[in-house]
């Protein structure tokens, strides 16, 4: 009988969101279907703080698998250096059993992403990201992180065991804070994925990428060859452009497209 009642209850859900508007809880939300947006389609609600006043990333992590403490406290210190988030930005740490140790294709880093997520990415006044870090690798074994859609990142902890330098120069660790911090910026629609900057610093070569070996928006920061690139000094920080873009995009000065949230 509670079974009955139960699933009368989720058929009666399914039946009336779609005549309710605000039902995510969320409003000004542009319709994108179910492909939940693409990197930079939330920087908005991460850059204004009028109704989004708080964020949380959550980190879901395979057994053994767990992100240095370094690489967390830099992410949380970078979003706070960007995003406008006066109650604060918190990061959650949970160990999961992630599905698979073979190939990851993006879709499969959506699937697994979304099965994870505890809530909506616009919830209330919080807005939620998040990391996976799975066992195993992309379908491309020379990528180490990638951002699948508005608020997905995943960092293959494989193959940044294996980008490390000789002599551990740079080691796993420098090599892991950066390709967290790049993914994440990535989410922050580095460089050109949901604007035009003023400036030219994209890669032309690499899109969506800088062109500036100091900035941690580089390509090769996120590819197995980045020990061929840096010694042990690897860029964590957005450089001027980058950080320019985000101020322009947060004011208004530069127009964002693609967005799931306007203020
Ligand atoms: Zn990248």
């Amino acid at each position: 009988m509670a079974q009955q009642k139960q699933a009368w209850s989720v058929l009666f859900i399914l039946f009336i969101c779609p005549a309710l508007s605000g039902c995510m809880g969320t409003d000004n939300l542009l319709d994108l279907g179910e492909d939940h947006g693409i990197p930079g389609s939330l920087t908005l609600a991460c850059l204004d703080g009028s109704k989004y006043t708080s964020m949380i990333v959550e980190i879901d992590y395979h057994p053994g698998y767990e992100p240095e403490s370094s690489t967390t406290d830099l992410l949380k210190q970078r979003l706070e250096s960007v995003c406008d988030k006066p109650n604060g930005i918190q990061i959650l740490l949970t160990e999961s059993q992630l599905p698979g140790d073979g190939s990851w294709s993006a879709q499969d880093v959506r699937d697994a992403g979304w099965e994870l997520k505890s809530h909506d990415p616009l919830d209330g006044s919080t807005l939620y990201w998040q990391m996976i870090l799975p066992a195993g690798t992309y379908d491309d074994d020379s990528v180490l992180g990638v951002a699948v859609d508005a608020s997905t990142v995943a960092i293959f902890g494989d193959s940044v065991q294996e980008a490390r330098g000789f002599l551990n120069r740079p080691s796993a660790e420098k090599v892991e804070n950066s390709v967290v911090i790049h993914e994440f910026g990535h989410l922050l629609g580095l460089v050109n994925t949901v604007y035009t900057s003023p400036a030219d610093h994209e890669d032309s070569d690499h899109p969506n990428h800088s062109n500036n070996e100091e900035s941690v928006m580089y390509w090769a920061i996120e590819s197995r060859t980045i020990g061929n690139f840096f010694d042990n000094e690897i860029p964590t920080e957005f450089d001027q452009d980058d950080l320019n873009d985000l101020t322009g995009l947060a004011s208004g000065a530069i127009e964002a497209e693609n967005q799931l949230w306007r203020p």
